[in-house]
């Protein structure tokens, strides 16, 4: 790898030393306090600030207080080359992915018939889909409505395509982090830039975080009552603080819009409807709600929190996202959006169906029993997947081929509650990679993600785009992806 070339070059010995990577620490706290004095403001509720920050759990207290346990995020040394065409087609293809996202959400029949054999062996998928039934016996129609995606690719190494591994319509994180580690590297860039020999201004610059704000200071606007405030919704012990921090700090500063944080037990406990559907919580009325908790079945430990998302439903709020948005971006709903036909039930124009076809996978329901016989044989091919958001949940090799057999001898209808995916392989690269302060280097893969941000009021578009990306590195050698789940890397992409 190119990188690595220069390092060596340019007297870089490996591993680092400590005193290197206490400066690097440093340095990116610098790049945070810059952020906060030169970018956004102060600000108050949060002590220390740092986009490149995540909370630690080993501390007490650690993702509960601002300030308390706090370590780097995981990151790469220098930022990742990337082809052009690759990024032009992931942008063009963001608005295509938005606009998709709320037709499909808009057909409850479709979702509810699609989802229908998952509803019946996974519990999770059931109760998101008994409260999106009954909001559609209600009637329920969402005028305004607030989608921020991102939507995620890996290059295949065999094909040199652009492949969407997901799209992601709930609580789609590390806006804030992809902004700060891309400052990072165009700092380090800059500051190396003799013996690196890079231009910084390659590094691409990263609008996550201000763009979102702008569409969730948008949707605020459109809900029209000056005393309202955004909700972010949260888990009991968050190690995104630091990632959402900065969406509520660009709405203060930016748009001078309130928000409050708070878990689903605590929107249960202080949250009522009022007769007009507004949703208050803690005497305030909410505006926006923004999920940032919510996508797993472990942030619903009891039926405290499935009565919270309930009542949020029932409310005036714009929901960020639906539930109708929310089951869109299921795994099912993506491997049925890939079968014959179903794109033009959605979409008009043809060579816009025919670009979000192109970076489709192959993609595969288990009722089709050729499909997991071949994943049997060769499960290297392939990759499992349940329902489930946030990484960690997918299964591989060995493990995928046993459970294929398992479910198969049971004859069990458990086959529902996944899919199979194409297993894509992009290419893989030396890299730095730097996490707890060590620095390892490792043959590395990348996926990349595109954030997108869909704000429509009845028949008024008012934001369709993409807005920032984000780009993670992880050892080849691993299956699963995630910074936060501990197998991925934040990076930036240094443009080719
Ligand atoms: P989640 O919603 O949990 O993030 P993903 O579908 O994104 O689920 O899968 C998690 C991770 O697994 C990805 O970040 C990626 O690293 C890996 N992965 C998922 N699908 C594929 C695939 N088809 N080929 C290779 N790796 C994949
Ligand atoms: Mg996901
Ligand atoms: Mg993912």
């Amino acid at each position: 790898m190119a990188w690595a070339r220069w390092l060596r070059r340019h007297g870089w010995q490996l591993p680092l030393h400590p005193l290197q990577l206490v400066g690097m620490a440093v340095f990116a706290a610098l790049v945070a306090a810059f952020y906060v004095v030169l970018g956004l403001g102060p600000y108050i509720g949060s002590t220390v600030a740092g986009n490149t920050l995540l909370a630690l759990f080993s501390f007490s207290r650690s993702g509960k207080a601002p300030g308390v346990g706090l370590l780097h995020a995981p990151f790469s040394l220098l930022p990742m080359s990337f082809p052009k065409a690759y990024w032009d087609q992931a942008l063009e293809l963001a608005p295509l992915f938005n606009e998709l996202v709320d037709r499909v959400s808009l057909d409850g029949d479709f979702l509810q018939e699609k989802l229908a054999r998952t509803k019946d062996v996974d519990s999770f998928t059931r109760r998101l889909l008994d409260i999106h039934s009954k909001m559609m016996k209600l009637n329920k129609k969402e005028d305004v409505r607030l989608g921020l995606t991102r939507s995620d690719y890996m290059v295949d190494g065999a094909t040199d395509l652009l492949l969407q591994v997901e799209l992601n319509t709930i609580s789609t994180s590390s806006n804030g982090l992809a902004c700060g580690v891309c400052e990072l590297h165009r700092n380090l860039i800059r500051q190396h830039e003799r013996e690196l020999g890079l231009d910084p201004n390659h590094v691409v610059g990263n609008t996550a975080i201000t763009q979102h704000a702008e569409a969730l200071a948008g949707a605020w606007a459109e809900y029209n009552k000056q005393s309202a405030v955004v909700l972010v919704v949260v888990q009991e012990e968050e190690r995104y603080m630091y990632d959402q921090y900065w969406i509520t700090v660009a709405l203060r500063e930016m748009y001078g819009v309130t928000t409050i944080r708070k878990t689903m037990a605590a929107i249960e406990a202080e949250g009522e409807l009022h007769p007009d559907g507004t949703l208050v919580v803690n005497g305030l009325p909410v505006a926006v709600v923004y999920f940032r908790a919510g996508y797993s079945p472990d942030d619903y430990p009891s039926e405290t929190e499935w009565r919270a998302r309930l009542l949020i439903e029932r409310s005036s709020a714009i929901k960020c996202p639906s539930i109708a948005h929310h089951l869109v971006g299921t795994k099912k709903i993506q491997q049925e959006l890939a079968k014959e036909n179903v794109l033009e039930r959605f979409l008009d124009n043809k060579s816009d169906i025919e670009k979000v076809r192109k970076c489709f996978a192959g993609l595969w329901s288990l009722d089709n029993d050729t499909i997991v016989m071949s994943a049997i044989e060769s499960p290297e091919l392939y990759v499992l997947k349940p329902q489930r958001e946030g990484g960690g949940n997918n299964i591989y090799g060995d493990k995928l081929r046993e459970t294929l057999v398992n479910l198969r001898k049971e004859g069990s209808n458990e086959l529902a509650a996944y899919i199979l995916m194409q297993r894509i392989f992009p290419p893989a690269s030396l890299c730095y990679l730097v996490r707890e302060g060590t620095c390892i280097k490792d043959n590395s893969v990348s996926e990349f993600g595109v954030f997108g941000a869909y704000l429509r009021n009845k028949d008024k578009v008012i934001i369709n785009g993409h807005c920032g990306y984000l780009m993670r590195t992880k050892a080849a050698s691993l299956n699963e992806g995630g910074v936060v789940a501990g197998y991925a890397f934040l990076n930036s992409i240094f443009l080719t």
